[in-house]
């Protein structure tokens, strides 16, 4: 039972007669003409889009009465969506994970409403490689026998699978590295290669660029192997526990090895030319998916984005993760589509709503979308407002610490993120209600955009994280249990939903939308050159990209 009526008493258990659970399966079908229906009645086709919605002479849903975004944000249709996603997920054992027939059918969904509201939808393919382990790895050496797999060698972490055998060559090592971390730089500049012989084995030590960077040279000098040990240092001569940036950019084979081996090894090379056989025992799974994106012409293309990620993990449907997200995003584009017909002068930017793919293996599908960016478009990235869990039952008003006045820790955000907060805190404020500044942790899809030195900014209730005393205080709900206690599980449907949150937080995202859409870039942070990668977030794996938990 809800603790309190007010919130969190969910409208389902109402019971509406629409909803007998026991016939669910009987309305799949009505669900992704739905969508459709949903959006026609979001009101005429936006400004410069192609084509108005089909005429679905269903009764309206609502029509805008109210001239503003947060006005016109209606619980019915936020949960209309949900119970959409919800009933797709049967289509995969209640999941809408990456790879599942559920996900392409919300991308259906999510599409065919985007398109019923006049808007043209890009829906765009990347691969995303799921590695895992077949064995241990293989590194023989003749004269080293005693050589232990998991001790001394083990497969990089997401090394292409692969073996090979030929002689071992250094590559610029410096044993003892002459000073502390990062003080060699093995193989990172084009004059290291100049002798290396294409088809031989690469041995190279860690430091000074990424393993990714180190690969990729190794790579363009014809290696068929390599072996990349810790740099030396008292506290780096263990095995590197390092991972590549993405599986599918390499192709050579990579063993991660300790300071012991390859010192044995170079021992082995003063004395004469070495051959060693490698293997990385390990299996990639390809993954096709797509971010769809949607954009809402302004008076410029300077692009604001507003995002949220529609795939779950395996485990569960992932209605408050994220369908909550995927819903409110796509009410803003159609609400904001509608407004705009009826006559809304159009704001300064372009609005630009997407639906990432893949974000539970890793934020892969807003990385492949900031990566795909040059450094004219990435200029033209005014801000970006994630929506990610936002409806949690024992949750909270939580607004990114873009000023980081809250000292929370987390990814520092550029500047002008200061501002995006403050169009959430005003609009709470403004309607008495209380806020909590949570960090940007590097666990959704604002990371690529802070990253990259764009203003980022949004909204979330709340996960795997006990309540406190104090906070169960501000908003209600169980102390000392889950914000969300079927976060990434079975449980985590239709039911896991408070109502009352989720049309609060859909309202926030509203004003901020609308607040954001007259805003110019920011142009501090936009010096930064080099393509976001994933071990620069403190949550994905911190420096050099710690390898994840076996
Ligand atoms: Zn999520």
């Amino acid at each position: 039972m809800r603790p309190r009526p007010t919130s969190g008493t969910p409208r389902r258990t109402l019971q509406s007669p629409l909803y007998p659970p026991a016939y669910l399966p009987l309305y799949l079908p009505l669900y992704l003409p739905l969508a459709g229906l949903l959006a026609a009645c979001a009101g005429p086709a936006p400004k410069g889009a192609r084509g108005a919605g089909a005429d679905s002479g269903a009764p309206e849903a609502s029509e805008p009465t109210r001239s503003t975004l947060p006005d016109v944000m209606d619980i019915d249709r936020l949960l209309a969506h949900l119970d959409a996603l919800d009933a797709l997920s049967a289509a995969s054992a209640r999941s809408r994970v990456l790879g599942s027939a559920a996900f392409d059918q919300s991308a259906d969904y999510v599409q065919g409403a985007l398109e019923g509201a006049g808007y043209s939808v890009q829906r765009v393919p990347f691969t995303h490689g799921v590695w895992s382990e077949t064995g241990p790895g293989v590194l023989a050496v003749g004269g080293l026998s005693d050589l232990a797999a998991g001790v001394d060698y083990q497969n990089f972490g997401r090394s292409p699978p692969g073996r090979a055998t030929g002689q071992l060559l250094p590559v610029d090592i410096q044993l003892p590295p002459p000073g502390g971390t990062n003080s060699t730089d093995s193989g990172c500049q084009a004059r290291d290669w100049d002798d290396f012989e294409p088809g031989a084995l690469a041995l190279l030590q860690r430091g000074g660029c990424s393993f990714s960077e180190k690969l990729a040279m190794a790579e363009a000098a014809g290696a068929a192997g390599v072996i990349l040990f810790n740099e030396g240092q008292a506290d780096r001569r263990g095995l590197v526990e390092g991972q590549l940036d993405d599986v599918l950019a390499h192709s050579v084979p990579v063993l991660d090895a300790t300071t012991a081996v390859a010192e044995a090894l170079l021992e082995r090379m003063a004395v004469g030319p070495l051959t060693v056989t490698i293997e990385a025992q390990v299996a990639v799974e390809r993954f096709p998916t797509v971010n769809l994106l949607a954009d809402l012409p302004g008076q410029t293309a300077d692009l604001v984005v507003i995002g949220a990620h529609l795939d779950s993990v395996a485990a569960g449907p992932g209605i408050n993760d994220n369908g909550s997200g995927t819903a409110t995003v796509l009410e803003l584009a159609l609400q904001a589509a509608a407004l705009r017909a009826a006559g809304e002068p159009d704001p300064r930017d372009t609005l630009r709503f997407a639906f990432w793919g893949a974000e539970e293996e890793g934020l892969i599908g807003s990385f492949a979308y900031v990566r795909g960016l040059d450094e004219l478009a990435l200029a033209a990235h005014v801000a970006n407002l994630n929506f990610d869990m936002l409806a949690s039952p024992n949750g909270l008003r939580a607004v990114y610490d873009g000023d980081g006045d809250a000292r929370l820790g987390g990814a520092e955000a550029p500047a002008g993120s200061a501002v995006l907060e403050a169009l959430f805190t005003d609009h709470f404020e403004a309607r008495d209600l209380d806020w909590s500044p949570t960090a940007f942790d590097g666990r959704s899809d604002y990371g690529p955009f802070i990253l990259a030195g764009v203003p980022a900014g949004g909204l979330f209730s709340g996960a795997e994280v006990d309540k406190s005393a104090h906070e169960a205080l501000i908003y209600g709900g169980a102390a000392g249990e889950p914000l969300d206690a079927c976060y990434h599980r079975a449980c985590d449907g239709v039911e896991n939903i408070d109502p009352v949150l989720l049309l609060e937080m859909a309202e926030a995202a509203a004003a901020a939308t609308a607040g954001a859409a007259d805003l110019a870039p920011f142009v501090a942070d936009r010096a930064r050159s080099a393509p976001p990668r994933h071990h620069d977030l403190p949550y994905v794996g911190g420096c050099d990209g710690a390898r994840p938990a076996r």
